[in-house]
């Protein structure tokens, strides 16, 4: 979820007496083995996007994650990979009924499952704070509209599948992972803000290793 509210997400109950180093441990031996590239598709469905929209946002959710090795792409049942872990992102109206949510990743007894929530109503009452400076396009031209609308819906698809990648419920202290981002780094062009911690990197690598023997 992002913004998250982390009591919302119970802890996997099974892992609740242990020591964080006993359940890390057995979580990375419990973890499936991740190809070297992983492919990822993403099946959009519900509230239609703007054709500029979505590709915005998959262009910026391919960014973040191609630097670990992921191939992220947004495909239809005709196209979809055989290889790849599927996706459901489902645009609703609305909002979550949290202040400023932007996307929710659904969790079941501690695990994520493949489908993810995005709320575009958000999205759009953000870029209409009057407060948000946004530089590089003017305004209220639909170009510019359109491609800062994907970039903070794919930023915001990138730290849900953080969620399911990561098998991580919580947050971070920093990076793509962090609870709350500025409203202002949502929409900057700079998107370096939103490369996983260096924590999180190393964590997501040693889930992509063969675990244990
Ligand atoms: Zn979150």
């Amino acid at each position: 979820m992002w913004p998250c509210e982390a009591r919302k997400i119970p802890a996997p109950p099974s892992y609740s007496g242990m020591t964080p180093t006993v359940a890390f441990v057995l979580c990375l031996c419990l973890l499936p083995l991740l190809p070297s590239q992983l492919r990822v598709d993403l099946v959009f469905a519900g509230r239609p996007m703007r054709s500029d929209v979505e590709a915005a946002a998959v262009r910026e959710v391919r960014r973040i994650w191609s630097a670990y090795g992921v191939d992220v792409r947004a495909v239809t049942a005709d196209t979809s990979r055989d290889t790849a872990v599927t996706l459901s992102i489902t645009l609703i109206e609305g909002d979550s009924g949290a202040v400023h949510t932007l996307a929710t990743t659904r969790f079941v007894e501690g695990q994520p499952r493949p489908w993810i929530t995005m709320y575009p109503d958000a999205v759009a009452s953000l870029l209409s704070s009057e407060y948000l400076a946004i530089r590089g396009c003017i305004r209220w031209a639909q170009s510019c509209q359109d491609a800062l609308a994907g970039r903070v819906l794919g930023r915001a698809l990138a730290h849900e599948l953080g969620h399911y990648l990561l098998r991580m419920p919580g947050h971070s202290a920093a990076g793509l992972m962090r609870a709350q981002p500025p409203a202002e780094s949502l929409v900057d062009e700079d998107w370096r803000p939103f490369r996983l911690s260096t924590r999180d990197a190393r964590q997501f690598a040693g889930m992509r290793r063969p675990p244990c023997r």
